[in-house]
């Protein structure tokens, strides 16, 4: 059986990243996956248009136990060069709000792309991981086959999102020799939670976020169940152990403006008067669907008012996050303290290097993932 000089497990963006750049350095390389094509989260992501980077990237968008291990990666491989990849491959790409590029038409165009700068790997699809051990050698056990290699990248991704056939095999390699993980939870996902009514399902408003020390300005959607919307889903990527407080009016001094709209417009509605910046169904909300004119309000009532429309208060133990099925990433991983984050290796077993995902490294909603993806990839494959 031929020994490579490089096995990568898992041909999503990390992997096939790691592949071409193993490729460049003229490895022999293969290229391991449990599904029938490569790269099935990309080609879902950023609604099937892939957000795959963002102008913003730095150490400061990425979550984990050490968010500075990002740097080293981020550094070598910035937002320009991974547009101008796109360019080269003449993927017609679209800048969203502030910086977030996307596929034009689709996100298989850059599966393809990827998958073509890997063409000279061997794929072997539809082989599920199992074991791995080392001897002079890697191992490679599939529920199909033994396979060996000199170095071996591991870019099995999260867990989350199991439709698309995931697996913990990662993780478990990583314990197997040593390697702390991190519990893994969902991340970048909507929440339960009670605190609006169900009837205002669908609504969806600017909101501005606080969690811990972090602010965030972003849409908000209100669901059947919960919450959602970006900055739910950005809340979430975030240390939750703190209350969430939703101020549905950012920017306004709530109590002042209906002081003054008492005076100048005082037999006027409060719902209505909210509704000129709310969603009306909101608003009614608000005021418990009453009818009241605002001069009939006292200002203590206002004041009141004003409180639950700027500081609605999700307290942390009255909601939960809305599961690993439809999460998109996933917070945890094995720990990036036994990891070196100049060369991606493993400071407890050499040659076997970690990329993706599958690392206790999580980016912001925007881009960062994707683009963490691909350049730890491609720092794990120049050095394996
Ligand atoms: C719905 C959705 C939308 C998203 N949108 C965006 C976005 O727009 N921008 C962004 O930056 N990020 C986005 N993300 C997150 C992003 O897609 C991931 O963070 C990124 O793809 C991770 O890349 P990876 O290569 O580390 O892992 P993955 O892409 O998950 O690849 C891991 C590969 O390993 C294989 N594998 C796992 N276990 C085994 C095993 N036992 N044996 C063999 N193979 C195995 C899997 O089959 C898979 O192909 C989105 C995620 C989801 C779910």
């Amino acid at each position: 059986m031929k020994t490579y000089d490089v096995i990568i497990i898992g041909a999503g963006a990390a992997g096939l990243s790691a592949a071409s750049a193993a490729l460049s350095n003229k490895k022999s390389v293969a290229v391991i996956d449990m599904g029938n094509v490569p790269a099935r989260k990309i080609a879902v992501s950023g609604g099937g248009h892939c957000n795959f980077t963002n102008a913003a990237v730095a150490a400061n968008k990425y979550f984990g136990h050490n968010p500075d291990f990002t740097r080293s990666a981020i550094s070598k491989i910035s937002p320009n060069d991974i547009l101008n990849w796109v360019k080269q491959h003449k993927i017609n790409w679209i800048e969203k709000t502030s910086g977030q590029y996307f596929c034009k038409e689709t996100a298989n165009d850059f599966v393809n792309a990827l998958i073509s700068d890997a063409k000279k790997a061997d794929f072997f699809m539809n082989n599920k991981v199992e074991d791995l051990d080392k001897n002079e050698l890697f191992r490679i056990k599939t529920n199909k086959n033994f396979y060996t290699a000199k170095s071996v990248i591991i870019a099995t991704g999260g867990i989350s999102y199991p439709v698309l056939n995931v697996s913990d095999v990662g993780y478990k390699i990583a314990k197997k020799f040593g390697h702390k993980i991190i519990p893994v939870r969902p991340a970048l996902c909507a929440i339960s939670t009670k605190i609006f009514s169900s009837e205002l399902s669908g609504i969806s408003l600017d909101v501005e976020i606080n969690i811990g020390k972090e602010i965030i300005y972003d849409s908000m959607l209100i669901t059947h169940f919960g919450l959602g919307g970006p900055a739910i889903y950005r809340a979430t990527v975030r240390n939750i152990d703190a209350d969430i407080h939703i101020n549905l009016l950012p920017n306004t001094n709530v109590f002042e403006w209906l002081k003054i709209q008492k005076q100048q417009n005082g037999k006027k509605s409060l719902a209505n008067i909210l509704s000129s910046k709310l969603p009306l169904r909101l608003a009614r909300w608000l005021t418990q669907k009453s009818n009241k004119n605002i001069a009939d309000y006292k200002d203590t009532e206002l004041k009141l008012i004003s409180h639950n429309v700027s500081d609605i208060i999700v307290k942390k133990d009255d909601f939960k996050l809305y599961n690993l099925q439809s999460a998109e990433v996933v917070r945890g991983g094995v720990s990036t303290e036994q990891i070196s984050s100049k060369t991606m290796e493993s400071k407890l077993c050499p040659g076997m290097f970690f990329a993706g995902e599958v690392l206790d490294v999580t980016g912001d909603l925007g881009g960062f993932n994707l683009h963490w993806a691909l350049s730890s990839g491609r720092i794990a494959g120049e050095n394996a």
